[in-house]
């Protein structure tokens, strides 16, 4: 069969790159499955292409229509995952291994598009946080506000996990309103161009707000600058050349690095042989090493374990070690494929050799392998577990990755000595402690977090259910500060924010209000023609509001409300027991009953399209209320969110005023829904 030569998708084409073809060879037996050319032709036309066609068509959309788009994207890719499944395992990934890259990859796109449409607005931009009352009077206001830059995304990606590494950085991106170029690595390159080609032939994205590049960047970062970010994974020799790329230095491109780890897993003191968190340590070290065969940035490289147990571990993990079966990873009972490729391997044993300066090898052979497997033509590697012969004076553990089924074990003395074993990596992706002793998780977790960018306390309650010490979720922030690259990704709906600019906005609340799109005390207030309760969803403005009559709340209302709830509080009940009180007068009414006086006077009783209130927001107490007060409410809209084909979101800001004075009692955002249609939803 012919082989194929891979393609970029640039400015709407699939074209090839020029020059020599280079054979990509599978990892299982070294044939060759694609050929890849050099630079393709007019990359440096690529970011004009995303900005001026990609970049206003996705702008154009709120975030929830681009949540609606990311989510089908992923499910167009997940219907067709058996044809990334039959590449990936050229990649030396068994079936297990190819499900992180590719199912990963898809239901990180999932969680971003649905944590999207449920935090954030169905805007064009995101307000971050309150607003700050800049002025005595509060007629001169701040607000922080995202925006999306009119910019482009590269993505420059390892290749480990060809698949997974582009959606992680792809859904963010669209979410944010950004177009994006995505240059695979070589290694591997087949898997992310078929995965490239799901993506375009699907037809869901505008022109331009997808292009890939197979092959060498070449030109492709000449004109990037301003507004632009480079999405970088990979070593830190390369991101230490990007960083010094004139578009970086010069013309203010952003790099977000994910680099290379050398993260750490710490047994706790506590747990010694026999308990279950030493069990789960053993489990987890002997999982790192050999999932995806070690070439995962996350995996445990360092294996912090008390003196007293080291030899225990070493036993408990050599015996796990043995056990895991390498072979081809097509075959369905093989637990260890391949390295990437021979050139990952041939790396992979040079860098052990420079580990074993310092440290002994005690279990696997980096030139043997009990395995019925191509050895010559694949590129299989044995489990390496050493062990360092001072852990003081060792200093190549915590330095040089290799990027394998490769760990160093390496003792401690005390907890404190094994925090600062752990922060000798200089900056980790991810680092974990197997502990029962809260005692232990506080002093490891608060010394460990500054040196990490996730940190991971598994003990035998989290067991069950733990996603495991490898693996970045969508939820959580991935990356790490110094040697991990200082970059960060991921993280729920930071992932997006941190593609986008944040400024603060200066002004009146009218002004703030009418460009944060969300109404503020001091705004202007409409006095709708009908109770806004009545209103339906689509007919509410920001700003309308009610105004209620008064109620005064009297001594009896009090006492009937502690009986008939049983909050008798001495504050309410015992006019001894308060007169030394800080700061209330004397008895005073429920916070309680306030609200559900409050509510008493606000509410439109009649069935309407207001269909449930669903909950409170920032809920204050500013002012006690005592016998006799008289209060009112203010109800205004504050902000809407449509949820569905029937009914929204609607958040109303509110007041409980008492007195003449109109003091503020309580203040706090009221949430209900609110139907379309005026007789409710069907
Ligand atoms: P790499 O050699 O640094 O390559 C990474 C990417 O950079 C590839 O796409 C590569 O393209 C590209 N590249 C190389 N030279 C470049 C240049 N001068 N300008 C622009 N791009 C350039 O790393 P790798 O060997 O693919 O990946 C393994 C490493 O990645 C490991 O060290 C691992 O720890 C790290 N990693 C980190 C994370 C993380 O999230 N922190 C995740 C996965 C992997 P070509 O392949 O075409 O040369």
């Amino acid at each position: 069969m012919p082989v194929s030569t891979l393609q970029s998708y640039l400015a709407g084409q699939w074209v090839e790159g020029v020059g020599d073809a280079q054979p990509l060879q599978s990892a299982i037996d070294g044939s060759v499955v694609a050929q890849l050319r050099g630079p393709a032709p007019n990359l440096a036309d690529a970011a004009d292409f995303a900005r001026t066609r990609g970049g206003p068509a996705l702008a154009s959309m709120t975030f929830h229509q681009r949540a609606t788009l990311v989510k089908k994207l992923a499910l167009a890719i997940a219907e067709q995952k058996e044809t990334l499944y039959s590449l990936s395992c050229h990649t030396g990934a068994t079936r297990a291994d190819s499900w992180i890259d590719i199912e990963g990859g898809t239901g990180t796109m999932l969680v971003l598009a649905s944590k999207t449409k449920r935090e954030l607005p169905d805007e064009h931009h995101i307000l971050d946080g309150d607003v700050e009352q800049l002025s005595r009077n509060g007629s001169f206001l701040g607000q922080h506000l995202y925006t999306t830059p009119p910019g482009v995304v590269v993505q420059v990606n390892a290749y480990n996990f060809p698949i997974w590494g582009m959606l992680e950085k792809l859904a963010p991106a669209l979410l944010a309103g950004l177009p994006v170029i995505a240059k695979t690595a070589t290694v591997g390159s087949y898997l992310a161009e078929a995965c490239a080609r799901i993506i375009v032939s699907s037809g869901l994205l505008p022109e331009g707000a997808f292009q890939f590049v197979a092959g060498p960047v070449g030109d492709l970062f000449d004109p990037l600058g301003v507004h632009d970010t480079i999405a970088f994974t990979g070593s830190a020799s390369t991101a230490g050349r990007l960083r010094h790329h004139a578009a970086v230095l010069e013309r203010g491109a952003a790099l977000n690095a994910e680099q290379d780890s050398l993260n750490c897993s710490i047994l706790g003191p506590d747990a010694k042989p026999g308990t279950p968190e030493f069990d789960l340590f053993v489990r987890e070290v002997q999982r790192e090493m050999t999932t995806k065969a070690g070439q995962k940035c996350t995996a445990i490289r360092r294996v912090l374990v008390p003196d007293r147990h080291l030899d225990a571990v070493v036993e408990a993990v050599s015996v796990r070690l043995g056990k895991v079966r390498i072979g081809d990873p097509r075959e369905e009972s093989t637990r260890m494929g391949a390295l990437a490729g021979q050139a990952q391997r041939e790396d992979v044993r040079e860098r052990v050799g420079a580990l074993l300066g310092e440290a002994d090898l005690v279990c696997g052979d980096p030139e043997r392998l009990d395995a019925s497997v191509d050895a010559v033509n694949g590129a299989y590697l044995a489990p390496l577990l050493l062990v360092a012969r001072d852990a003081d004076s060792a200093q190549r553990v915590h330095d040089t990755e290799a990027f394998g089924p490769v760990s160093t074990v390496v003792g401690y003395r005390d907890v404190g000595h094994a925090v600062s074993l752990a922060n000798r990596g200089g900056g980790s992706l991810v680092g974990s402690l197997f502990t029962h002793d809260p005692d232990v998780a506080v002093e490891v977790a608060l010394g460990a977090a500054p040196w990490h960018g996730r940190f991971m306390v598994m003990d035998r309650d989290a067991a069950g259910e733990s996603t495991g010490h490898g693996s970045p979720l969508a939820h959580l922030t991935h990356g790490g500060p110094g040697r991990a690259g200082g970059g960060e990704e991921l993280g729920g709906v930071r992932a997006i924010k941190h593609l986008m600019q944040r400024s603060a906005l200066q002004g009146s609340p009218r002004m703030l209000a009418a460009v944060g799109r969300r109404w503020l005390p001091g705004a202007p207030e409409r006095t709708p023609s009908r109770h806004p309760f009545q209103a339906p969803f689509g007919e509410l403005q920001l700003g309308d509001t009610f105004n209620t009559p008064t109620r005064t709340v009297s001594k009896e209302d009090v006492e009937h409300f502690a009986r008939f709830t049983g909050d008798t509080f001495y504050a309410h009940m015992d006019e001894a027991a308060v007169a030394d009180h800080p700061f209330f007068p004397g008895r005073v009414a429920h916070g309680y009953l306030l609200l559900s006086f409050a509510a008493g006077l606000f509410v439109s009783p009649e069935k309407g399209p207001t269909l449930a209130n669903f909950g409170l927001d920032n809920l204050r107490f500013m002012k006690p209320v005592v016998f006799g007060d008289t209060i009112s409410v203010r109800l205004t809209v504050k902000s809407k969110k449509p949820r569905n084909p029937e009914y929204g979101e609607v958040r109303w800001d509110v007041e409980i005023r008492v007195g003449e004075s109109g003091e503020i009692a309580a203040a706090y955002e009221l949430l209900t829904l609110n139907a379309y249609r005026l007789d409710g939803a069907e």
